[in-house]
């Protein structure tokens, strides 16, 4: 029997509360897809993030689903709050163009990590003022494009939540946001700066495509094309400041990840 034990973990301020024991496992953890998959800490013990994720081999889930698991994820665990904002926001004004992860308030300065994503309402908040994401999660589009786009911008907020728990995160905020306005500006910037502003991008995409895994995501097909569209984006106005640089291919990294979506038998 594996013991199963569940405890609130806030990575944002790197504080966990007491584990509480909630049941009992007769199987082995490990062998489940999701977040279930934890730190074991003792034996037949296990620590889990949260347990409303179980997958199962051979579990299926629709669409909306993965879209509620992402969000849920990165209000409960990570923190962030989630805005719609309409197109012609002028929140949305990075490459990401569907998204934009904030790390601070524009007027004030506070530090947050916002997640805005465009949609054709803009103002619908998750959590909203009670705590409920369904407002946020009812209004949406072209919902796996979503889907692969919050992932990413999470993917923003998991890096700057490790550059806060080193202390390192308003240096590293202020040299990729010098570079991103002269990217903006069409003044030239150095092969080192392209290489740490893309890099960020990357890795964000890194952190996104794991945050979809350990929820059970398939789409990998789809997740691939917005992946290597936005990408793309970037290294054009890199590339448009930085003569002669090249973007690092990306086979390593999404190949594996779009094998594993082959075209469906009809
Ligand atoms: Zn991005």
């Amino acid at each position: 029997m594996w013991r199963l034990q569940v405890c609130d973990w806030r990575p944002h301020t790197g504080t966990r509360a007491s584990p509480r024991t909630t049941g009992w496992l007769s199987t082995s953890p490990r062998a489940s897809t999701g977040s279930l998959v934890a730190v074991k800490y003792s034996e037949q013990i296990v620590f889990v993030q949260h347990v409303d994720i179980c997958l199962k081999a051979g579990d299926t889930m629709d669409d909306a689903e993965m879209h509620r698991r992402i969000v849920g994820y990165g209000v409960r665990v990570l923190g962030v709050s989630f805005r719609t904002e309409a197109p012609d926001s002028p929140v949305l004004r990075s490459l990401d163009n569907d998204g934009f992860f904030a790390r601070k308030l524009r007027d004030t300065a506070r530090l947050v990590l916002h997640v805005h994503v465009r949609r054709s309402q803009g103002g619908i908040w998750a959590p909203d003022e009670h705590g409920n994401i369904d407002a946020f999660l009812s209004g949406v589009g072209a919902r796996v494009h979503e889907t692969c786009m919050i992932a990413h911008e999470l993917g923003h907020a998991v890096l700057e939540i490790e550059r806060r728990r080193t202390g390192t995160a308003d240096e590293f905020g202020d040299h990729l946001e010098g570079i991103g306005k002269r990217l903006g500006e069409e003044k030239p910037i150095t092969v080192a700066e392209a290489n740490a502003f893309y890099g960020e991008e990357k890795a964000a995409w890194e952190h996104g495509a794991r945050l979809l895994d350990e929820r059970g995501f398939t789409r990998w097909f789809r997740f691939g094309q917005v992946c290597e569209k936005s990408l793309a984006t970037y290294e054009r106005a890199i590339q448009s400041c930085c003569v002669g640089w090249r973007a690092p291919p990306l086979n390593d990294f999404l190949d594996p990840l779009v094998a594993r979506d082959p075209p469906s038998v009809a």
